[in-house]
């Protein structure tokens, strides 16, 4: 609670410092004006997480079923769009909170639209935690702030003490694809894992580049007999 007051007050005097202004146009007052809003391209189709290729609500295809935890992937907007960029680093790296349920809404439209959030039969989502440091460094879990939209609208509950990054580590963005997929080997752990037993859980994070954290993600709520697991993000970005 204390973080979260903390975390208020810090938005407020950046605020006081940094007043706010459109990320596309500089219009003051707002973060994004309805202009530069709609400017944001909304995906029309899914694919499949492994191989990019088309599939029915982000469905892992039946070809890439052996190489991924990841039963699905469900996202809204292009990471490489300079605006989406901007608006995901403005919620994380400026602490614009306010940020989250503008974007969030665009991730629900595409939701809406393609009707893929009723096929879940979701028991849980669980937002990908923030090592503590980093958590007490920022204020607030960007992934969580998201998983409460979601929750809120679809009736899903959250459970944010599933999954605990165990393992700091360091920014996925500049790394090779390689150095990703070491980087977040074994980072998480699971608590009370009797509690995702034959669960169905949907993973929620704000972007996905590699896919490599969801993947690990989704391998150790497997391996602690979750049922299936899906992920949707708000961006994907190209490898
Ligand atoms: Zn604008
Ligand atoms: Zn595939």
């Amino acid at each position: 609670m204390l973080l979260e007051e903390l975390s208020k007050i810090k938005e407020y005097l950046l605020s006081l410092m940094f007043p706010a202004q459109c990320l596309g146009c500089g219009q003051p007052n707002l973060y994004l004006c309805p202009g530069c809003l709609k400017s944001i391209l909304l995906i029309d189709y899914f694919v499949c997480p492994v191989c990019r290729h088309p599939s029915a609500n982000g469905q892992t295809c039946p070809d890439c079923r052996s190489k991924t935890n990841l039963d699905g992937l469900i996202y809204a907007l292009n990471y490489d769009q300079s605006l989406v960029r901007q608006a995901i680093h403005a919620i994380k790296y400026s602490f614009i909170q306010d940020l989250m349920p503008i974007v969030a809404e665009l991730l629900i439209k595409v939701l809406d639209q393609s009707h893929s959030h009723q096929d879940f039969s979701a028991d849980v989502i669980v937002p990908i935690p923030l090592h503590r440091r980093k958590l007490a460094q920022r204020g607030f879990n960007q992934a969580e702030l998201l998983a409460k939209i979601l929750g809120q609208k679809y009736s899903w509950s959250i459970n944010n003490k599933i999954l605990q990054k165990t393992k700091s580590t360091r920014s996925q963005t500049g790394l090779p694809r390689l150095k990703r997929l070491v980087n977040v080997k074994d980072i998480f752990s699971v608590k009370a894992p009797e509690s995702i037993k034959n669960k169905n859980i949907i993973l929620v994070d704000d972007v996905c580049t590699t896919g490599a954290t969801l993947e690990e993600a989704a391998k150790i709520l497997k391996q602690h007999g979750a049922a299936k697991v899906w992920a949707i993000t708000l961006a994907r970005g190209e490898r």
